[in-house]
C-alpha cells in the first residue's frame, strides 16, 4: 500500500488504529456513494458549508481548519505557513485540512464500540453532556478518512510521510 508513513501513523493505542480503520472506510464508502473523491464536492453533497477564514493563530495555537455547527472554516494564512515550513503544496495542504475537517463530521466512531460500550458512552454523553472519547481518536478517524481520499487523489505528496501535521500542526 503506498502512502507507508500515513498508515503507520505512530498510534499509540489499537483504539487509535481502529478509529483510523473506521476513517478509511467512511472515506471508500462516502466516496462511492457520490462517485467522487473530491472533498470540495463531498462537503457539498452532505450539505456542509466550508468558509475560508485569515485569522492567522495565536503564538501557541496553531489552527489548520475547524469544523461547527454544519460549517467548516479553512485557515488560509495557517496553512500556508504550515505548508511552507513541511514542504507540501499549499493547495494539497488545503484539501487536506478540508478532507480532515469532513472526517470530522462524517466518522461515525460508534462503530468501534462494542454494544455495551456505546450504551454506557450515549449514557455519559447524555447526562454529563461531555464527549466521552479523547482528542486522539477522533484525530486518528479523521486522518484515516482524509488520507484514503487523499491517495486516490495524489499520485504522491510530502503529506504521506507526516499525517500528524494535520492533527497536531504546531509540533
Ligand atoms: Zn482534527
Amino acid at each position: 500500500m503506498r502512502a507507508s508513513g500515513a498508515t503507520q501513523a505512530g498510534f499509540n493505542s489499537s483504539h487509535e488504529r481502529r478509529a483510523w480503520v473506521c476513517g478509511r472506510t467512511c472515506a471508500t464508502t462516502v466516496s462511492d456513494e457520490h462517485g467522487t473523491s473530491n472533498p470540495d464536492v463531498l462537503a457539498t453533497v452532505s450539505d456542509i458549508d466550508v468558509i475560508e477564514d485569515d485569522w492567522n493563530g495565536l503564538d501557541s495555537l496553531v489552527l489548520l481548519g475547524t469544523y461547527r455547527d454544519g460549517t467548516i472554516t479553512l485557515y488560509r494564512e495557517q496553512i500556508r505557513d504550515v505548508a511552507t515550513a513541511n514542504d507540501v503544496p499549499v493547495c494539497q495542504l488545503i484539501e487536506a485540512t478540508l478532507a480532515h475537517e469532513l472526517g470530522h463530521c462524517l466518522v461515525d466512531l460508534s462503530e468501534i464500540d462494542s454494544p455495551q460500550t456505546q450504551r454506557w458512552r450515549n449514557v455519559a454523553e447524555s447526562f454529563l453532556g461531555i464527549d466521552s472519547r479523547p482528542k486522539a481518536i477522533h484525530e486518528a478517524a479523521a486522518n484515516g478518512f482524509c488520507f484514503a481520499l487523499l491517495e486516490s487523489r495524489f499520485e504522491t505528496s510530502p503529506l504521506f510521510d507526516c499525517p500528524e501535521i494535520l492533527s497536531s500542526p504546531s509540533d
